[in-house]
């Protein structure tokens, strides 16, 4: 007989048991096995971190930048090594297919890579001579500690947005993973300890809202990021920032992907297939409303119907399968009251992913790709984030009405145009009001080497993750201005 795992906490250099009565069920969705218990950590726990966090940096931030970089490499090394194990446990714990894993960690690899260039990315300023014999310069400090706070959609790429720059810049740091998804961490911390890194530079600490408010109201904590939900977002950011701290909070989406009549339809209907069914829809960046405008209606209609209809659901570790379960079963019956009600507001249901039978796994958080058509504009389901492979259709007349209705929306995520003209895409990554535009793109996620963005009530802060915002985020600057009266060199 097996028995189910109890996660530990990852605290100055060693795994310890959490000292909680209260573990919470960590779940396979494809299964709805019971994979491992997590513990919902206590403030202690988080005070423990932080004093470790806080030890550390002291000689952290004064070890070399060159040196504090061979930790990441030795990490990507690693990293490379068990890469398919990790991908597999993302699978297991969260359900998208195994490709998808795979293309999570590659994604997650890259900033790790990315951040291995700290020794120029954090260069300051300087200029001789602001007045006579005067020379001013800018320098980057780090903060000291800081944390993350992820969501269970990407359970291997998310705390890298973070995480790398965050200890590269010199900071010490405490990652708190979803708790429906915190098997990948486990077994990237155990990478971590074979990098050598020193006690307490990262600490893991498992657990959920009442971890978080502990994590939001230390004294000791600089900044915080986070990654979630809107409603969620907006507590955290204003909680921390009335704490004094440094936030950044990515929050929820609901993306349109505009198709125009000279759209290449074949291509099209392939990517926004991709877009709004990959990971079963819960990417933040999911196309989760389609609207065509005047002659493309009818072609991308019928395309995306027969293409929805076809894809392959199942265990995302299975051969073949396209698509995998719902993170849960709370979320698989939410996204099917959401489709439910979408059909109330007068939507057509031109495809019905409810209920599907998906063979030897019964239990599963199962939904096939749902289409709802002629969705009323103004109405609850074209502005709620469902979160699930659900892809509405709305149809306008003219591009102008289309970059109306995307600008009309309370988030400001991503907005992807298919044209073939460049006059149409320019004007649309011109006036469309959100941070990330895919032009003839269904996922337009910015590579590590750039800041992954997000406007309006899909991000609250002004640096975001990834590249150099992570790089200013995790940084003071400090400003020397200098005079040295003396000629130097006449003193020899
Ligand atoms: P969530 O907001 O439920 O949870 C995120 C984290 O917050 C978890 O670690 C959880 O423990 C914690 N948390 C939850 N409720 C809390 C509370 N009341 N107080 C304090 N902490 C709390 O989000 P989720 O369901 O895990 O993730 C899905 C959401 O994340 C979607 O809305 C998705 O759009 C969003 N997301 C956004 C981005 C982005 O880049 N903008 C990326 C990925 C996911």
């Amino acid at each position: 007989m097996t028995t189910t795992p109890t996660l530990p906490n990852y605290i100055n250099g060693q795994w310890c048991a959490s000292k909680t009565t209260d573990y919470l069920d960590v779940i396979n969705p494809a299964t709805a096995e019971i994979i491992a218990l997590v513990p919902v950590s206590p403030a202690s726990e988080v005070n423990q971190a932080v004093a470790a966090a806080a030890a550390a940096f002291i000689t952290w931030r004064r070890t070399p930048a060159p040196e504090r970089v061979q930790y990441l490499f030795k990490l990507k090394n690693l990293l490379e090594e068990n890469f398919e194990d990790l991908a597999r446990t993302i699978t297991v714990e969260c359900g998208k297919t195994l490709a998808e894993s795979q293309g999570e960690m590659r994604r997650a690899i890259e900033n790790v890579e990315v951040a291995c260039g700290i020794p120029m990315m954090m260069q300051g300023t300087n200029l001789e001579d602001i007045a006579r014999g005067i020379d001013e310069m800018m320098i980057r400090q780090p903060l000291g500690v800081a944390a993350v706070i992820c969501p269970f959609n990407f359970p291997g790429m998310i705390p890298f947005w973070f995480l790398p720059y965050a200890i590269a810049t010199g900071n010490t740091y405490i990652v708190k993973p979803s708790e429906k998804v915190p098997l990948t961490m486990q077994k990237i911390f155990g990478l971590v300890e074979k990098t050598g890194l020193p006690k307490g530079v990262l600490n893991l600490v498992n657990g959920a809202k009442d971890t978080v408010d502990a994590i939001l109201d230390h004294p000791q904590i600089r900044a915080i990021s986070f990654v979630g939900s809107t409603p969620v977002a907006k507590y955290i950011y204003s909680r921390a920032a009335a704490n004094g701290k440094r936030v950044q909070c990515q929050g929820g989406a609901k993306n349109p992907l505009i198709v125009l009549p000279d759209a290449d339809i074949e291509m099209t209907t392939r990517i926004a297939a991709d877009s709004a069914f990959g990971c079963a829809g819960q990417r933040c960046l999911a196309a989760s409303i389609a609207v065509t405008v005047a002659d493309a209606r009818d072609s991308f209609t019928e395309a995306i119907a027969e293409t929805a209809k076809k894809r392959v659901v199942g265990n995302g570790l299975d051969q073949g399968v396209e698509m995998g379960p719902v993170i849960d079963l709370r979320s698989k019956t939410r996204v099917e009251q959401l489709i439910q009600q979408g059909v109330e507001e007068g939507a057509n249901l031109l495809v019905d992913g409810r209920k599907p039978q998906i063979s030897g796994y019964e239990q599963g958080n199962f939904i096939r790709p749902t289409i709802l058509q002629n969705v009323n504009p103004a109405g609850e389901i074209a502005r709620t984030e469902i979160f699930g492979p659900v892809l509405s259709l709305i149809h306008v007349n003219t591009i102008d009405d289309a970059i109306a209705f995307v600008n009309s929306g309370q988030y400001g995520n991503m907005a992807c145009l298919f044209t073939s003209s460049g006059a149409a895409a320019r004007k649309f990554r011109y006036e469309a009001e959100v941070g990330n535009i895919g032009i003839n793109i269904g996922v337009a996620a910015p590579m590590a080497f750039f800041p992954f963005s997000g406007w309006k009530e899909s991000f609250f802060g002004d640096l975001h993750g990834q590249s150099n915002h992570a790089v200013e985020f995790f940084t003071q600057t400090k400003v020397v201005v200098e005079r040295w009266p003396k000629d130097w060199s006449r003193q020899f």
